[in-house]
């Protein structure tokens, strides 16, 4: 049998455990931290990492920690609605989308791996620093550290050590370079009773002078009386460079006071600012697609692979595949570098292209165009400015790109309703 090391427990590397674990595979994860803690705030994960999770044996876990979406809606800064479309296994996908904090998420596949695989599985406090490989195998090296070996000698080596990747960092050495894209995102968290049906995404604001802002529930009843933990990200253009640090903690008045303006029946967005319970400053920052993902003995996956944007929730789910197929791979083939080369075959293309569409706007143009065609100011008819079937191409488009292609017999899927004034109510279902 493969002996197979991973390096980082993160998201990633942990369901790729529990991934080749279920094809009869034994791999050792090596992490570079001490203990795990449920770091970061929310992830939305689409209807194709719900099969992943499912696939893994642990959809009852996950809906435990988790927020069904319901549907996903589209403001301007005035709270006028531009668009709305049903989620998941409402919109008639095979899955559900859920919401979740990633730290959870991330502990919710540890507890599984020391189930299954036994707490051997994952060496704590293992920072890998580097690697070779020759014909018969990788030897991995790792910082002194108490209980920690010094180096060790695998069949295989899997980097699943995210955006600062060592593994990808050695192979690619042009990896490192990273661009600061100018815009800076805002992510908090706040606990606050559910509004609207307690499983909507909001789409909010608009791109230029204000920000654009997303929010969604991630737990519910947080706190035992009902209320939900909301994640809430706001991007803004034109910021002065931050440290890449997942971590970095920043007071909410920094971006509260660009909400007063917009207040929604259901939800008074600068509050919730105001309320968070903890707010971290994260840069965007650009790195190239990667031209080659498998080395001989030595292949990536996850944000070591293809780091994106965390705009989307796509990082993640397509991490979640990138296990399925690897695993497959390495059942499937006999030869363990034959098959690291057929996986990279079956992913790299495909990802790459989520990378470089994840630098655009995605869906999120909508707000945009409003804001130009109405010259920023409330609008009497999105119609006249902005016809539904305009942009329910726009979606259809994008659920394509993503892999998501719309159930054919999904009915009618995008909506408009006017909570701007009771004189301007209606509602259109078009398809
Ligand atoms: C602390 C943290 C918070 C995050 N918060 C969010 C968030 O709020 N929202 C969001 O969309 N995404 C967040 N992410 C990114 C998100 O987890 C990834 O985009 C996605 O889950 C893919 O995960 P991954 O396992 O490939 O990488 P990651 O989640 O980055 O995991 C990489 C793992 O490798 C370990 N590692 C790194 N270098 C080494 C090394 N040299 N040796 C051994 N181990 C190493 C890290 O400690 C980490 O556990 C966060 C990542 C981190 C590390």
């Amino acid at each position: 049998m493969l002996n197979i090391a991973i390096i980082g427990a993160g998201p990633g590397g942990l369901a790729l455990a529990l991934r080749l674990h279920q094809k009869g595979f034994k791999p050792t994860i090596y992490e570079g931290v001490r203990e795990l803690k449920p770091l970061g705030v929310g992830v939305d994960i689409k209807v194709y990492g719900v099969k992943e999770i499912t696939e893994i044996g642990l959809l009852e876990e996950f809906q435990a920690i988790s927020v069904e979406a319901i549907d996903s809606l589209f403001f301007t800064r005035y709270g006028q609605m531009i668009y709305g479309e049903k989620c998941g296994k409402h919109m008639g996908y095979p899955h559900e989308q859920r919401f979740v904090h990633r730290g959870t998420l991330q502990m919710m596949f540890y507890d599984a791996v020391i189930k299954r695989l036994g707490p051997e599985a994952v060496v704590h406090g293992a920072r890998c620093t580097g690697f070779e490989q020759d014909e018969t195998g990788v030897t991995v090296h790792f910082e002194e550290a108490e209980g920690v070996p010094k180096s060790a000698r695998h069949d295989l080596l899997i980097g699943a050590d995210g955006i600062k990747s060592v593994v990808r960092n050695q192979l690619i050495p042009s990896s490192e370079g990273s661009h600061y894209s100018g815009v800076a995102m805002w992510r908090g968290v706040t606990v606050m009773p559910p509004f609207r049906n307690g499983g909507t995404i909001l789409h909010l604001g608009d791109p230029i002078a204000q920000g654009s802002m997303i929010v969604y529930p991630i737990r519910n009843n947080v706190d035992g009386k009902g209320n939900q933990l909301v994640n809430w990200v706001v991007e803004q253009n034109g910021k002065p460079k931050s440290i890449e640090d997942w971590n970095q903690r920043v007071s909410p008045d920094e971006i509260a006071h660009k909400f007063d303006e917009t207040k929604l029946d259901f939800v008074d967005v600068g509050e919730m600012i105001r309320n968070a319970r903890e707010v971290y400053l994260y840069p965007l920052i650009d790195r190239d697609p990667l031209p080659q993902w498998s080395f001989g003995r030595v292949t990536l996956i996850g944000d070591a692979a293809h780091a994106m944007y965390p705009r989307g929730g796509n990082g993640l789910c397509q991490a979640l595949v990138d296990c399925r197929v690897l695993a497959e791979k390495l059942a499937e083939v006999d030869d363990p570098i034959e098959a690291l080369e057929q996986y990279e075959g079956a992913r790299r293309e495909f990802v790459n292209r989520i990378v470089i569409a994840n630098r655009g706007e995605g869906p999120e143009v909508v707000r945009r165009i409003v804001e130009e065609r109405s010259g920023g100011k409330p609008f009497e008819d999105i119609e006249t400015i902005f016809p539904l079937k305009e942009c329910e191409a726009i979606f259809l488009e994008y659920h394509r790109m993503a892999g998501m292609q719309r159930p054919d017999d999904a009915g009618p899927v995008g909506f408009r309703e006017t909570f701007f004034s009771e004189d301007q109510a209606r509602k259109t279902i078009v398809r």
